[in-house]
């Protein structure tokens, strides 16, 4: 009966890591998945984190006893509070909650199917480009119609902001659009303030609704309530919304899967209904989450020496990421490769939408052994001190060829 199924296309970025560790060249680079790696290379177990998962292995008092459907409540609360700030009236007013979901992409599958089953959304935007999982998750989750809106402009290497207006402009009212919070990934590009107001103006006028995707707070920049401005914004112009938070990046817990989604009404007493929904929704898929990540992140959260040493941890990985944007720059200027790489130092988070070509690309991969995605996307934290100018070498070799 099997015969039936074909062979399904590979992950790109799954694809292109198992090339990377299948090369035996020694000086091979991994510019591909985006997880943080240090000065030397290595993946960085976050110190606070072990600190916490030893607490945790000491402490025979704990269970493994079923979670409630909608996850660990210290720990949506404190996921809550850190998104939106712990002062946010919102909060005092009983108008946000969270459900504790599997990382960032189980809170956008909970979200998505939550939206099209319960509040008929049938049409989603997602930016041109965006994460490559995305339409997929909309489209499975019961989204009928995906829609892009324009995003980057690839000739002057920066957002496309008239054309971002205009698509969104011509959507219909009661369209989802899904809004990068901060770090756009891949273009590393975020909208200014004053782009937001305008981006928020037209989402009013059109009735769109906003669901928030982020995955890098305190990564990008290393200031949790910089990285949540955006989402903060919207609240206080009165949207509701949606939102999913993923612990991948800030607290390198990949493959934990810790995510929440905060969910945004306009009126307190709905949030029973919308929680016993909810629960319908996550049940329907996997249950109940997992314990141990949101223990992690949910004690870091909660104790004040923690939580500082866990805000050093992102000031530390979001300065190894900015150092090494300059470093990139710097040697691409020192080697007087043709064009503007003033965009590396511009954009903000994991990674760099470079502009090579898919030509320059395949050069980078069949010439060098420096694996990217298709797109020119580089995750920053690929490069470090020993291999910069040998990768800064190469981007040289392969735009003058
Ligand atoms: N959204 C964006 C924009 C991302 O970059 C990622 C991680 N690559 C995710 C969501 C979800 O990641 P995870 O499910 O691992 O939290």
């Amino acid at each position: 009966r099997f015969q039936v199924v074909e062979q399904g296309p590979p992950i790109e970025v799954f694809q292109k890591n198992k090339l990377f560790l299948e090369d035996t060249f020694q000086n091979k680079v991994n510019l591909t998945v985006g997880a943080y790696r240090d000065e030397n290379g290595k993946p960085w177990v976050l110190p606070v984190v072990r600190k916490v998962e030893k607490q945790i292995a000491a402490d025979d008092t704990l269970l493994h006893e079923y979670l409630p459907v909608l996850g660990m409540e210290q720990f949506s609360a404190a996921s809550v509070s850190m998104l939106l700030g712990e002062d946010s009236p919102v909060i005092a007013s009983g108008r946000a909650f969270g459900v504790q979901t599997l990382s960032g992409t189980g809170g956008l599958r909970v979200g998505a199917e939550f939206l099209n089953r319960h509040l008929k959304y049938n049409t989603f935007y997602y930016s041109q480009p965006t994460w490559e999982n995305h339409h997929l998750v909309f489209v499975r989750s019961g989204f009928p119609n995906a829609r892009e809106y324009r995003y980057w402009d690839a000739k002057t290497r920066a957002i496309d902001f008239d054309g971002l207006i205009e698509d969104l402009r011509s959507a219909p009212a009661d369209s989802v659009v899904l809004l990068h919070a901060c770090a756009h990934n891949p273009t590393g590009i975020d909208p200014t303030h004053d782009q937001w107001e305008k981006i928020a103006d037209v989402m009013e006028e059109r009735k769109l609704f906003p669901f928030f995707d982020s995955a890098y707070q305190g990564f990008a920049s290393g200031d949790l309530d910089k990285d949540a401005w955006a989402v903060r914004y919207f609240i206080k112009r009165g949207f509701e919304l949606v939102c999913a938070q993923s612990y991948a990046k800030n607290f390198g817990l990949y493959n934990e899967r810790v995510g929440n989604l905060t969910v945004v009404t306009s009126d307190a007493a709905l949030v029973p209904a919308l929680k016993s929904q909810l629960t319908w929704v996550v049940r329907s898929i996997y249950s109940n989450p997992p314990a141990h990540g949101a223990r992690v992140v949910a004690t870091v959260l909660s104790d004040k020496a923690l939580f500082d040493q866990w805000r050093e941890h992102i000031k530390t990985m979001s300065s190894r990421v900015i150092q090494m944007r300059e470093a990139l720059r710097a040697e691409l200027i020192k080697l007087g490769t043709p064009g503007s790489w003033e965009h590396i130092v511009k954009q903000i988070g994991l990674f760099s939408f470079t502009g090579l070509t898919a030509r320059q690309v395949a050069h980078l991969i069949q010439e060098y052994h420096i694996y990217l995605l298709n797109s020119g996307r580089i995750n920053i934290c690929g490069l470090n001190p020993g291999n910069v100018q040998y990768v800064a070498r190469a981007i040289h070799d392969a735009v003058t060829k």
